[in-house]
């Protein structure tokens, strides 16, 4: 078989056609998905470690497939990134986040995971400048997070996109921090507000004094640098309490609340009941 492919045969993989024809059908759907109403914006609350007051939530985007049932964002996102589906999609979380946000009865923040497609290629400033007006969600509410790649692949234009952001008002916190190539070059090149603790640090915590050095390390670095830290994906009490005991500040996790309706977080909005 290799022989026959370096002489430049094709050959007919029947798996391989079948997650080709898979993947084109979702991506299809996905492009209808939005105005089928198929798509959803669930919370995960942010907290203050020490109170376990909640400070704000992160809206995190669901796909409801009709057939497939509920499809995960690090499954569909990608799709949607290569086939140029994220622009309507992202403009619609964007919207819907801030939309529902400015109808809170309590002021917390909104955080919006912003994709490296919609940095590079859409009019992000002008998205978010419209959607602010239409929604007149107060822009000191509302915080962006981005992944590092992006920045490092088109630095100039990714640096030019935050600035006008930040002078929008809106903060940008950098996500995932501590899993890219180059975190701390990142963090010193561009203006970001906030740095959230990847979830793999967090895990093992309690257990690996290797992890909490790395934590703390992160947390003396935003000290520095004049930036809150937040802890993402705290499951256990041990780890919200190793974190305490660090002064970790903020933390995010199944511990606090999984994502879920905003509905379902009405006495922390500051509704009855
Ligand atoms: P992320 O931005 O790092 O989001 C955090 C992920 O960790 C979420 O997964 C969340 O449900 C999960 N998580 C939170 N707390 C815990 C915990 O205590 N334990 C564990 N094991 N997991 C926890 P989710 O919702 O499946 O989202 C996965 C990724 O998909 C996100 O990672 C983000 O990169 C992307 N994503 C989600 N929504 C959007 C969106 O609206 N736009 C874009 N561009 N990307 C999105
Ligand atoms: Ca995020
Ligand atoms: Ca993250
Ligand atoms: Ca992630």
């Amino acid at each position: 078989a290799k022989e026959a492919g370096r002489n430049g045969f094709a050959f007919y993989d029947p798996e391989m056609e079948a997650e080709t024809r898979t993947r084109r059908q979702l991506e299809q759907d996905l492009r209808r998905a939005e105005e089928r109403g198929e798509l959803q914006l669930l919370y995960q609350p942010q907290a203050e470690v020490a109170s376990g007051r909640i400070r704000g939530f992160e809206a995190l985007l669901r796909w409801r497939h009709p057939e497939r049932g509920m499809i995960p964002p690090d499954l569909f996102v990608p799709l949607a990134e290569a086939s140029g589906a994220i622009m309507p999609i992202g403009a619609w979380v964007l919207r819907q986040a801030c939309a529902e946000a400015a109808a809170w009865p309590r002021p917390l923040d909104i955080a919006v995971n912003i994709s490296p497609v919609q940095i590079l290629h859409g009019d992000l400033v002008a998205l978010v400048t419209e959607t602010l007006r239409e929604t007149g969600l107060d822009p000191a509410r509302l915080e962006l997070e981005v992944t590092e790649g992006v920045l490092i692949r088109d630095g100039a234009q990714a640096l030019g996109v935050l600035t006008r952001l930040k002078a929008l008002g809106v903060r940008v916190a950098m996500d995932d921090f501590g899993t890219g190539y180059s975190s701390l070059s990142t963090l010193r090149a561009f203006p970001f507000d906030k740095i959230k603790v990847d979830r793999s640090f967090v895990r093992d915590l309690d257990t690996s004094p290797e992890a909490a050095a790395i934590v703390r390390a992160v947390l003396g670095l935003g000290r520095g640098l004049g930036l809150p830290v937040i802890a993402e994906g705290v499951e256990t009490e041990a780890q919200r309490q190793a974190l305490a005991a660090i002064d970790c500040a903020a933390i995010q996790g199944y511990l606090i609340g999984r994502p879920a309706p905003i509905g379902s977080f009405g006495t922390a909005l500051g509704r009855l009941g």
